[in-house]
């Protein structure tokens, strides 16, 4: 027998509408290009929205088209995400860090009809602009006083909405219309198009406010440092809205004294971003001895946050919630909310706990299983490559049926790359991306590990296990480091450091001294990167 309930179409635009009339004083606000502070209310984005979206029909953008963004974190972005999928058409964001090659290849896959970009990335355009289809417009998101001169031919943002009506018929249809595009960072060959749908972009949102809404009281600040540009800045320009929280956006400036300007000010209750961000914060909040006025809240993941940034947060008072979620996953597949018999833990051990990889958010399913695909015990203990799967997990690339083909196994699960153990209670652990382990004599050792444990050294800023090959052991792993200061630990004394957690043959065979480590387009390390820097390295 089937329910005898309405079915609406679950719509994005529907997010903003709501956020309009329920939040009337809830704000966006915003580090704009153009160097100062900009506010707006969801009833005045609903409006310039609406504006927008008259101006992309007149423009002769329908159902379907792609219209490309490549532009930092700030309210206009905000509105191109509503107005583009709201009047049907797909929002692809554009990372403006991937290399030239990858942004001519994913504007031209996508046959983009439109790119609107921050005066920052006009250049990045200009640049490759021979390699695009002759017929894009390009729009910079700014207003005519500071319109950069341009070989794009580019339109001006504010003029191009400026004339039309604030009040827009939304179109209805199918809540598996496609609403947004973004390409993974690629790797390894072509950025692959994760195409989101409003259903999944909502129920996504829906999912994000019953993991982490709790942290998130109504009225109060969030600040996205993770990026409007790539996976959709965690699902916050969705979830934010319905929880009526005020959006801080950064705009270009991610440096620590920025960052902490910006939360201070506006007394940012809660951050998210990846780790690197919050290592860039934190030496502000050393160098000011304080931390930011009203700042309570640190979401954080992409990569592992190491265990010493997350037990520092927690002892100045931050909650700090550690998720885990991939583009293919809306993102989030994770989340950091702890449970009471948690937060009642000695803190040691509630540390260890924050440490992991979140726990499994509703709606998504997660298998661990052994090399021939059969699905292992969900322990904690016993790693295996992670599969998932749920209404917000891709079940395919945008127009590549190669990609597609091999994304699902056979019970249709998206296999995630990661090598991981889930424990009973959903606590997932990452012990690496699966082309990252360090295998030695046969067994496993997690980088990941290794990392957090060398971090909680105090001479080192960052650092990055690889694998070495070497003759007997197949691989061994070696750390490359970053120096915090002017001190150099030996390798004995880190390993006296480390060898609480490890065997003995779990150590590095050496430690490489670094200025820096190389970052993917999301401010992740990228150890492939590395590995090619390293290419010539001999163990000792
Ligand atoms: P990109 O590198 O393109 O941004 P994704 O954001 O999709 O790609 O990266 C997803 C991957 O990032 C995951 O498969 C996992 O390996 C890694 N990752 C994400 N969050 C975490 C985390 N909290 N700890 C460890 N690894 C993480």
């Amino acid at each position: 027998m089937q329910g005898m309930m309405m079915h609406r179409p679950l719509l994005i635009r529907d997010i903003l509408t709501f956020a309009a009339q329920a939040f009337p004083h809830a704000e966006i606000i915003s580090a704009r290009t153009e160097g100062d502070v900009h506010r707006q209310t969801y009833g005045e984005t609903l409006g310039r929205v609406s504006q927008l979206a008259n101006a992309l029909k007149a423009h002769g953008i329908a159902h379907g088209d792609r219209v490309a963004t490549l532009a930092w974190n700030g309210y206009r972005h905000f509105e191109l995400y509503y107005a583009i999928s709201g009047s049907g058409a797909v929002c692809h964001t554009i990372n403006p860090r991937l290399s030239e090659e990858q942004l001519v290849y994913i504007v031209n896959h996508a046959a983009d009809r439109m790119i609107f970009v921050d005066t920052t990335f006009v250049p990045v355009l200009e640049a490759v602009q021979d390699q695009l289809p002759a017929d894009i417009t390009y729009v910079i998101m700014t207003d005519r006083a500071h319109m950069p001169e341009n070989s794009l031919n580019a339109l001006c943002y504010e003029e191009f909405l400026a004339d039309h009506s604030p009040q827009f018929e939304f179109p209805e249809f199918d809540e598996n219309t496609a609403s947004g595009l973004c390409y993974t960072s690629g790797t390894t060959g072509n950025p692959k198009g994760a195409l989101y749908s409003h259903r999944s972009s909502v129920l996504h949102a829906l999912m994000v406010c019953t993991c982490l809404g709790a942290t998130m009281p109504e009225g109060s600040s969030v600040m996205p440092v993770v990026p409007l540009f790539h996976v959709n800045a965690w699902g916050l320009p969705y979830s934010a809205p319905l929880l009526g929280l005020n959006m801080v956006m950064p705009g270009g400036a991610l440096d620590g004294p920025s960052l902490f300007k910006l939360m201070d000010t506006e007394k940012v209750h809660s951050a998210w971003g990846v780790p690197t961000v919050w290592q860039g914060l934190l030496a502000e909040i050393d160098a000011q001895g304080r931390k930011p006025d009203g700042f309570a809240d640190l979401v954080v993941g992409g990569s592992a946050a190491p265990r010493v940034m997350i037990e520092t947060l927690e002892k100045m008072g931050v909650s700090v919630g550690h998720v885990w979620g991939m583009t293919e996953m809306s993102p989030l597949g994770t989340h950091g909310n702890m449970p009471g018999w948690v937060r009642d833990l000695p803190f040691d051990q509630m540390i260890d706990r924050k440490a992991l990889q979140g726990r499994r958010a509703y709606g998504v399913e997660m298998k661990v299983v052994d090399e021939d695909g059969n699905p292992l015990p969900q322990d904690g203990q016993t790693p295996g490559e992670l599969f998932v799967r749920g209404n917000t997990v891709v079940s395919g690339y945008f127009e590549n049926p190669e990609a597609t083909e091999k994304a699902l196994d056979a019970d249709g699960w998206f296999g995630t790359g990661d090598i991981a153990t889930v424990d009973p209670n959903g606590f997932l652990s990452i012990q690496d991306r699966s082309k990252d382990l360090i295998k030695s004599g046969g067994e496993w050792i997690s980088s990941i590990d290794l990392e957090n444990a060398a971090m909680s050294h105090p001479a080192i800023a960052s650092c990055a296990a690889i694998a070495i090959a070497h003759p007997k052991w197949d691989e061994r792993p070696v750390l490359v480091a970053v120096p915090a200061g002017d001190e150099r630990p030996s390798l004995e004394e880190l390993h006296s450091h480390m060898s609480e957690h490890f065997a003995k043959w779990q150590l590095p065979d050496d430690v490489v001294w670094a200025d820096d480590l190389p970052l993917t387009a999301t401010g992740k390390v990228s150890k492939l990167s590395l590995r090619k820097r390293m290419a010539d390295y001999v163990l000792p």
